[in-house]
């Protein structure tokens, strides 16, 4: 597409600002009959299922789930792709092996603070265990508590985030 330059003439003679002055109070005031759009957080808030001004994007990309079988079970097979993928270097795997030589993380960590929340994880898990979230609030009062364990990653239950559609690049 090309690039449209405008050029703004620089005023040749000495003039006043007033008109300009007034077109911008002009345009403050018409802004001011009009609704507002300012979310009042924390009492209100949006999820990803709702429908609205504030819904939070299906693509939204926050705190990490890591999905369960039936059994409960963690759906990790350990095999190495999310940590060796991941460009921030965040997750932590130690790889375990059952008598039927079922492999399973025996340590899974994602340290939540150091993640830039690409999504990568997600896109190469081949079980589809672990998910980037449509979640973002997880403060905490210490570092170590943004160590995320599979225990508190199975534990979560917000909704998973949607993976990026070439079909659908606006996500529609
Ligand atoms: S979202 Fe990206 S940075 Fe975060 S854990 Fe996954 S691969 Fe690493
Ligand atoms: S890519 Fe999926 S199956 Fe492989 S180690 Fe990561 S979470 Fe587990």
């Amino acid at each position: 597409m090309a690039i449209g330059v405008k050029v703004m003439k620089r005023p040749e003679r000495e003039m006043s600002y007033v008109r300009a002055a007034l077109k911008g109070m002009a345009l403050t005031f018409k802004h001011m009959l009009q609704p507002k759009v300012t979310m009042q957080y924390p009492e209100e808030r949006s999820t990803a299922d709702e429908r609205g001004s504030y819904a939070v994007a299906p693509r939204w990309r926050g705190t990490h789930r890591m999905l369960a079988d039936e059994q409960g079970r963690s759906k990790c097979v350990a095999c190495g792709l999310c940590p060796q993928i991941c460009p921030a270097n965040c997750i932590k795997l130690v790889p375990g092996e059952d008598e039927e030589g079922n492999r399973y993380p025996l340590i899974y960590e994602i340290d939540e603070f150091r993640c830039v929340f690409c999504g990568y994880c997600q896109e190469v898990c081949p079980e589809e265990a672990i998910h980037v979230g449509v979640h973002f609030e997880n403060a905490e009062y210490s570092r170590d508590r943004f160590v995320y364990d599979l225990e508190r990653l199975t534990s979560q239950t917000h909704q998973v985030s949607s993976l990026w559609d070439p079909a659908d690049v606006r996500g529609q």
